[in-house]
């Protein structure tokens, strides 16, 4: 039997490596601006987290988790998303007694049982941050802040960033009544999930994918319109913040979020042209999670976007990546030169310089056409005479001119050559 990589993983290859390399670079660069750290947390944890952290009624925790016993018999699962873990390390380690907010970020594979198809697999990769300890809505405006600048800096300007407010437990409880009432009389066109859990969280109705349940409960009331005082300022606040760095956004009276520990902020972000499934990102406020998590009554916001999803939005602008050229070939003419030629390499090498030779016995010839693939710079060419009289001949795969380097400048002078190169080419 051929052994293929499990249904719904792949693998990330030369030279699209460089684009992930790229990606992973801008996000990481624009999270350490912010004052984002980043946090390593296991692939797996105990499955009690997620089943607190995400919600046990969650399709993610129903339906898609990969959840194992090992050896000891423990129930352990691999992480669905991040931030139950971020939770449960901020506990762990009484970071909440240290100095707020603290802010994180974290960039890796993420698990979920789900059906394959374009741009969702079952192992993919999230970037997402946290900030937790401060309730400030300008923390919100920050962190939308921050994706939006993401998606500037991977050259993405089509994007549509919609926001709404879920209230506080307080508002909610009066709203989620409202809404009860207002879908009791038409539960009978509602999908069969929604006709099992609108009573418990009528919230999720809002956010179910068929259509008909929309269109079921038309005009149905908004919890924009029943957030009591202090999250209606919360929510102007976090607005006026946005449109203070010129960001446009959409309020959307549909995006709630069912779970009771999402409160005020919440926001998702598409990026039209990537398929039905245009949603890159989302986040928002959770100030009763890591109380949920069994922690103290902190306040969080934060937000995961997919990378993989990116990359299909990034891929769609043809972006010209520099995917790991070499700088400098060495070829030799006679196998005699080996040696040299691996001495010469590692001191190229070491000053940081991207340097390649020949290991399948290839002709001269044949070294300067893999050299031509290999997209190198230069090569140097070490023969007969180059040894016997003590220089190198590097030749400039550009313009083809060669020259002879004595032996001893010969580091400093590619290393001048690839500054004119660089400056040149940006
Ligand atoms: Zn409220
Ligand atoms: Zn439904």
């Amino acid at each position: 039997m051929q052994l293929k990589a499990p249904r719904g993983t792949y693998d990330i290859l030369p030279p699209d490596s460089s684009k992930w390399q790229y990606i992973e670079g801008i996000l990481k660069e624009t999270a350490e601006t912010f004052g984002y750290r980043e946090i390593r947390t296991p692939i797996f944890e105990h499955t009690e987290l997620f089943e607190r952290g995400v919600g046990s009624s969650t399709d993610i925790v129903t339906k898609e988790m990969y959840t194992f016993k090992d050896k000891s018999l423990r129930s352990l699962t691999l992480r669905p998303e991040n931030t139950a873990s971020c939770v449960r390390a901020l506990i762990e380690h009484s970071i909440y007694s240290g100095i707020m907010p603290a802010k994180w970020y974290y960039i890796g594979p993420m698990f979920r049982y789900d059906r394959p198809q374009t741009g969702r697999y079952r192992q993919f990769h999230q970037f997402g941050v946290e900030a937790f300890g401060s309730n400030s809505p300008y923390l919100d405006a920050e962190v939308i802040i921050l994706l939006i600048e993401v998606l500037k800096r991977l050259g993405l300007k089509e994007y549509e960033l919609h926001i709404n407010s879920v209230g506080c437990m307080q508002c909610r409880d009066v709203y989620r009544q409202k809404l009860i009432e207002h879908i009791t009389p038409v539960k009978d066109k509602l999908c069969p999930d929604c006709q099992t859990r609108y009573q418990q969280n009528p919230l999720r109705v809002l956010d179910c994918k068929e259509k008909s349940c929309h269109q079921a409960i038309v005009n149905y009331p908004t919890l924009s319109q029943h957030l009591c005082d202090d999250c209606a300022s919360h929510y102007d606040v976090v607005k006026k913040g946005l449109k203070a760095n010129s960001i446009d956004y959409r309020h959307d009276d549909n995006l709630v979020r069912g779970l009771d520990y999402y409160t005020n902020t919440a926001f998702e972000i598409h990026i039209p042209g990537i398929g039905a499934q245009s949603a890159v990102g989302g986040g928002g406020r959770y100030n009763g999670l890591v109380e949920d998590c069994g922690g103290p009554d902190l306040p969080g916001i934060g937000f995961a976007m997919g990378i993989e999803r990116l990359l299909l939005a990034v891929d769609t602008l043809a972006k010209e990546l520099d995917s790991g050229k070499s700088d400098v070939f060495i070829t030799i003419m006679n196998d005699d030169y080996e040696l040299q030629a691996l001495e010469l390499l590692t001191r190229l090498r070491q000053e940081n310089i991207r340097a390649e030779k020949d290991y399948m016995g290839r002709s001269g010839r044949a070294q300067m056409k893999y050299a031509d693939k290999l997209g190198a710079r230069m090569v140097i060419i070490i023969g007969d005479d180059e040894i016997q009289q003590g220089y190198f001949t590097l030749r400039d795969m550009q313009s083809k001119e060669q020259v002879q380097i004595y032996k001893e400048e010969i580091i400093e002078s590619v290393k001048d050559r690839l500054v004119k190169f660089r400056g040149g080419n940006g």
